[in-house]
């Protein structure tokens, strides 16, 4: 199976504000029914996804959501991993860490997010309270996801945290730049594909909370407006079943694309395409995703891949990419 996790997001509203979020701006009404977020989770476990990671927004502001999705992961005869981001926002104390703790069995991987941003929101005592009372309830992993803007930030948060030794799995990641943050010019780089890797997230799906499926958390920017068009969207599960949104990505060539050549790809389209070099040619980025969100989610972006991907000699490299990698091949080509 190449998908090794699913994003379930169960909301986009979150309350904590921080000034790096993605969502700062959007309206973040939608709002799935407990029985949805079941079923999805349910249809992404038959498909055979092994780990289900429950991510908004902030999980915990919507926990009845959240126990409906965990419930049906655990119930699963498949037995998948039961992941979670929170922000920790929820820690005050040890006895309210308790109380939300046991009533989400069967979790075994708590993602918390922590990092000079949240800090200024969420105190690392709250945090180090959800450590603890995760580990009571015997969750398996806990990772701290620490976010930075510069290098030094990730010591320094990294600190925090030393007495846990080896208990915690640290997970770092660069900011996707934004006007709410310093600019990243000093660690940026530039479109060029020898700056970018030829693989990304897109192991691990998205579904949002309006029942849309995409190929990655950039999805997250459905808070903002539909994201029908862009080449991250694969369907929605109110309109079609996992399986047949999956089945069409298959032959879907611009998403084949992303997962045959990664952010390395898109920095190679830029390239080679006059227009997109002009417009993005001289910025910096700093991540493979924020280049290639900040190219692929512009209509000149969007149409450069599909007009390049049109081509039959590309979809026969993708497929000899594919087959090579991954060891699929596509279903029309069988
Ligand atoms: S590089 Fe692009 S396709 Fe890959 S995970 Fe990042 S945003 Fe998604």
């Amino acid at each position: 199976m190449y998908y090794t996790n699913i994003l379930v997001s169960v909301t986009e509203i979150c309350t904590v504000g921080c000034r790096h979020c993605g969502f700062i701006g959007s309206t973040r009404e939608r709002q799935p029914a407990d029985e949805e977020i079941a079923n999805w989770v349910t249809q992404a476990c038959d498909f055979g996804i092994p780990a289900i990671i429950f991510t908004g927004g902030e999980p915990f502001q919507r926990f009845s959501l959240l126990k409906a999705g965990v419930r049906a992961a655990a119930q699963h005869p498949d037995k998948p991993k039961i992941g979670c981001f929170t922000s920790s926002f929820w820690g005050k104390d040890p006895e309210t860490v308790d109380k939300f703790m046991s009533q989400l069995e069967g979790l075994t991987h708590f993602y918390l997010s922590t990092d000079v941003f949240h800090q200024e929101r969420v105190p690392a005592q709250y945090v180090r309270n959800v450590i603890d009372g995760a580990l009571a309830h015997g969750v398996r992993d806990i990772s701290l996801c620490i976010t930075i803007a510069k290098d030094e930030e990730e010591q320094q948060i990294r600190s925090m945290y030393d007495d846990y030794g080896d208990r915690l799995l640290i997970h770092v990641d660069r900011v996707i730049s934004s006007p709410h943050i310093d600019p990243v010019a000093a660690t940026g780089h530039p479109p060029l594909p020898e700056h970018y890797a030829k693989h990304c997230y897109l192991h691990t799906p998205i579904i949002n909370p309006n029942g849309d499926l995409a190929a990655c958390h950039v999805a997250k920017v459905g808070a903002h407006r539909p994201l029908d068009k862009d080449v991250y969207f694969l369907g929605n599960l109110k309109e079609r079943s996992f399986p047949e949104i999956m089945a069409e990505a298959d032959g879907d060539y611009s998403y084949q694309y992303l997962r045959a050549f990664g952010p390395q790809g898109v920095a190679r389209l830029v390239n080679e395409n006059d227009e997109l070099r002009d417009r993005f040619g001289a910025k910096t980025y700093s991540s493979g995703c924020d280049m290639c969100s900040k190219v692929l989610l512009t209509r000149k972006g969007r149409q450069a891949l599909r007009d390049h991907v049109a081509d039959p000699f590309q979809q026969s490299l993708i497929d000899t990419v594919r087959e090579s990698r991954f060891g699929e091949v596509r279903e029309g080509a069988r």
